[in-house]
């Protein structure tokens, strides 16, 4: 059965990244995109999927030549009909037939407009779109290879499938509420549906698990260096992501204000953050740094406090000062995202293994030396394991949003085997299990709010 369209008014942009290149595409999609591509490249019809050689043509002569290709509704991206004009990848050029598609009656494209309408002809679900995004957007490969394969339906089937089972579920409960007595068996209490109900709880636990680090992938982590001026925060920071980006100097206080820098360490993206020296200070510039750091290291996943070896500050006396220089008590809080580095062991003849108790957590330092590169390895695993990122061989990438849905349909579904446990209460199972089921679909966008679409599709860029 052919899928109809309802074809939407005609928009257009420019696909291809704006500046100088052999290739410029601009894409057309809608009613009358197919009659647009053939006024501008002159043909009286164009086969569907074949690369027409044309010149394209303005109001006052031929802008450009190059390639046109029709795809038919609903075999192209959109499910409406889309026209590819590439011509050669210049500003004026493009932005000239671009003029020529509006005045023969597209209207610009917005952000996300294509992915959007390919999501409402059902070509793509919504975990796809946003997956096309994170593509285009990805810093390292582990994340453009993890958002490919979500692209690919990879994530969207693990979804479907628990979809469907909690559809064979609720089928099987509500046949057990409307026939109670049907044969000798009791179908709340024969084990059956909790069985099913264990399935799908380990299924989401797995695709959690898999989300989470998906997650971390994407949108990496925070981690802020503090420490004493001359620890060696610049210098660590600088050998994490091998350039030299903060100022390195011996002369105390010269990291006044934040320096932010963007680190793939592995696969796992780092926003790490170089604070003020922290101490007490009357210089009025290096105050306000201070202040600055402090609010970072509340808002970070990882604190990484640097400390130098041949000071003679006692290393206890030093994180509880800096635990204990906040207003309100959040020591507990900071302490578990604790990471306490010492630095400049090249100074030392043998590395010391000293270790400490702060309240009743167990402080194991990681000795480093940033002029040498000794320790930085383990350093980065430690980190990694702090975050607990652990990416699978085959990842995928995922959102908060994905997350936070998994864990609704999680909780439902946990409501559901109570109910059927404890209170072998039918409609009430039921009930659990369709509110997980919303939770769920909600990920691929079977039941999606029009604000939410709006806000994950204006995310895009233009001619996606
Ligand atoms: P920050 O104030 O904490 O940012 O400290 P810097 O990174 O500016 O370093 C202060 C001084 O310590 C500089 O002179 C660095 O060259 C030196 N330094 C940093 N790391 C090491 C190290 O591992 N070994 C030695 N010997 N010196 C280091």
């Amino acid at each position: 059965m052919t899928q109809v369209v309802v074809q939407q008014p005609t928009i257009a942009a420019i696909a291809t990244p704006i500046g100088q290149g052999g290739v410029g595409v601009i894409r057309l999609s809608g009613k009358n995109a197919y009659k647009i591509g053939c006024q501008i490249s002159q043909k009286n019809t164009l086969i569907p999927r074949h690369a027409h050689f044309a010149k394209f043509l303005g109001e006052s002569g031929v802008i450009d030549e190059g390639v046109v290709i029709y795809f038919k509704a609903p075999h192209s991206f959109t499910g409406e009909d889309v026209v590819e004009i590439q011509g050669h990848g210049g500003v004026v050029l493009q932005n000239m037939l671009l003029s020529r598609c509006f005045e023969l009656g597209a209207r610009q494209a917005t952000a996300g407009e294509f992915s959007m309408r390919a999501f409402e002809n059902g070509k793509i679900d919504l975990v796809q779109a946003e997956a096309i995004a994170d593509a285009i957007s990805a810093t390292s490969m582990a994340q453009a290879t993890s958002a490919i394969r979500s692209l690919s339906g990879n994530f969207s089937n693990k979804i479907n499938g628990l979809l469907e089972k909690l559809t064979n579920i609720r089928l099987y409960v509500e046949a057990s509420i409307d026939f109670p007595d049907e044969g000798d068996v009791d179908f709340l209490s024969d084990g059956v549906i909790e069985s099913k109900i264990n399935e799908i709880l380990g299924q989401l636990d797995d695709i959690l698990a898999t989300a989470e680090q998906g997650q971390l992938l994407r949108d990496g982590v925070h981690v802020v260096l503090a420490g004493r001026p001359n620890a060696g925060k610049s210098s660590l920071l600088n050998r994490l992501a091998g350039v030299e980006r903060a100022i390195v100097t011996d002369v105390a206080g010269t990291t006044r204000d934040i320096l932010e820098e963007r680190i793939n360490l592995g696969g796992l993206v780092i926003h790490l953050t170089d604070t003020a020296g922290l101490r007490q200070t009357d210089d009025k510039v290096e105050q306000l740094g201070i202040h600055r750091a402090k609010d970072a290291i509340h808002r970070a996943d990882v604190l990484l406090v640097v400390h130098d070896v041949a000071t003679k500050v006692d290393l206890k006396v030093f994180v509880e000062e800096l635990l204990g220089s906040d207003e309100t008590d959040r020591t507990d809080e900071i302490l578990q995202k604790l990471l306490v580095v010492i630095n400049k062991v090249d100074l030392l003849n043998d590395v010391p293994h000293e270790t400490f108790y702060i309240k009743d957590q167990l402080i194991v330092p990681t000795y480093v030396s940033c002029e040498t590169g000794w320790g930085i390895d383990e350093l980065i695993d430690r980190l990694k394991d702090k975050v607990g990122f652990h990416p699978p061989e085959n990842g995928l990438i995922a959102r908060t949003r994905h997350i936070d849905a998994l864990k609704r349909a999680k909780k439902h579904t946990l409501d559901a085997k109570e109910q059927l446990t404890v209170f072998f209460a039918g409609e009430l199972v039921a009930e659990s299990l369709r509110l997980s089921q919303q939770a769920l679909g909600e990920i691929t966008g079977r039941v999606t709010a029009d604000e939410l679409l709006g806000k994950i599709f204006s995310s895009f860029c233009i001619g996606k």
